[in-house]
């Protein structure tokens, strides 16, 4: 039998096939083979042990090959890469105007993540009914002109709603943001479900919250919403200080024009993202934030030494 991994725990995962959920272990020859066997998100094959209404069960005996992932280091235990959810086909990156107001630095790691690994990302500014300052509508014009599609959102007066089902329609999307903006009231308005709530939990270990695990929520009409709470642990994993200007596209259009191959567009001469700001064709806070992210990377780096 074939089935989409929906929930991983410690034991076991949850297989969602033809509608209906199994709690699975996985064959010997997987539990051996590399340190994220079988993750959110993986088709697998499966054999059913248990078909009663009350109880499906089964064992996953092989997995198919992941096209895309996200993944973030790991807590415990050897290995660094944990990957939290595979074969997902978009980024929606969600804030809000107010309570709490949008942070564009936040914004442009997450958009860099989805960059770095090819996943197209777009962003969902919620709560509009609070009225747009200024400020914020100068900086949001900043995006589509990066490539970046900007759909905004009022759960409260219902706006740009069908805009928004629309781009979730057959798609596996992974829906972040800080908490609070509204993600959960966007997707109970939008595909009427509360992924608050795992449709697993029946199956959790007791005491364990479902909202801290990944969890594939598949919608009726065929799309998914993929909950990773903690984006700011997966953002930036396993990015070099090098490969920062690369993700955003803005400046990586012009950074191959700088003097120094390895120009990390601070201090260098002939820095020609430097030149662009100066000219006006990379946004200035879009530069202040490619400093901020290189820095937060380096101390990383200088803390694992
Ligand atoms: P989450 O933590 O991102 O899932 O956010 P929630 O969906 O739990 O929403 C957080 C709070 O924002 C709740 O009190 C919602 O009622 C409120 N909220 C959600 N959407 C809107 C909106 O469009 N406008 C306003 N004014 N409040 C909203
Ligand atoms: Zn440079």
């Amino acid at each position: 039998m074939r089935g989409q991994v929906v929930f991983r725990s410690s034991r076991n995962v949850i297989v969602l096939a033809d509608g209906n959920s199994y709690r699975c272990d996985l064959a010997g020859r997987l539990r051996k083979k590399g340190r994220n066997p079988v993750v959110v998100g993986d088709w697998v094959e499966f054999n059913i042990t248990s078909d009663a209404a009350d109880v499906r069960e089964g064992q996953v005996v092989s997995v198919e090959e992941r096209k895309v992932w996200i993944s973030r280091r790991r807590d415990v235990g050897k290995g660094r890469e944990l990957i939290l959810a595979a074969n997902i086909d978009q980024i929606g990156c969600v804030f809000s105007v107010g309570f709490p107001t949008i942070k564009f630095g936040t914004l442009d790691r997450l958009l860099m993540a989805g960059c770095s690994r090819e996943i197209p990302s777009f962003l969902i500014l919620n709560k509009i009914d609070l009225g747009i300052p200024d400020e914020i509508e100068e900086r949001l014009a900043i995006y589509p002109k990066i490539g970046i599609d900007l759909i905004r959102t009022s759960v409260v007066a219902g706006d740009g709603l069908d805009e928004l089902a629309e781009r979730l329609k057959g798609q596996a999307t992974v829906l972040t943001g800080p908490s609070g903006v509204g993600k959960s009231s966007l997707i109970a308005h939008v595909l009427g479900i509360d992924i608050r709530i795992s449709p697993v939990s029946d199956y959790n270990e007791k005491g364990k919250h479902t909202t801290t695990a990944v969890t594939w929520h598949p919608a009726a009409d065929g799309s998914a919403i993929i909950d990773t709470p903690g984006f700011r642990d997966w953002a930036l994993w396993g990015m070099d200080p090098g490969e920062l200007a690369a993700a955003m596209p803005d400046l990586a259009s012009v950074a191959n024009r700088c003097h120094f191959r390895d120009c990390s567009h601070r201090e260098e001469p002939d820095c020609a993202v430097r030149a662009a700001v100066e000219d006006g064709d990379i946004h200035p806070l879009r530069y202040r934030s490619y400093l901020g992210i290189l820095d937060s990377v380096l101390q990383r780096q200088e803390r694992k030494r």
